[in-house]
């Protein structure tokens, strides 16, 4: 499923599988974003400090085509 060679095996924070890429955008400390992998149990625990701080997130289990329909239905 995870072919992709630039998707890491394991997640930032933890030995499980990332199923999501959160891009924290820069900050006053950090002049650039910083891509975070995260497993589905971390990434649910931590969604709420993740938007708070502005992230975006890419879902890593959608596959492009399941990407698309799921921003045409967001978009009507
Ligand atoms: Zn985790």
């Amino acid at each position: 499923m995870f072919t992709d060679p630039s998707v890491p095996s394991r997640a930032c924070c933890c030995p499980a599988r990332p199923v999501v890429r959160v891009i924290m955008p820069p900050t006053a400390e950090r002049t650039h974003p910083v891509d975070l992998w995260l497993c589905g149990h971390h990434y649910r625990a931590s969604l709420h400090a993740l938007l708070a701080a502005g992230a975006t997130v890419e879902d890593l289990t959608l596959t492009a085509e399941q990407a698309e329909a799921y921003h045409a239905a967001a978009a009507v």
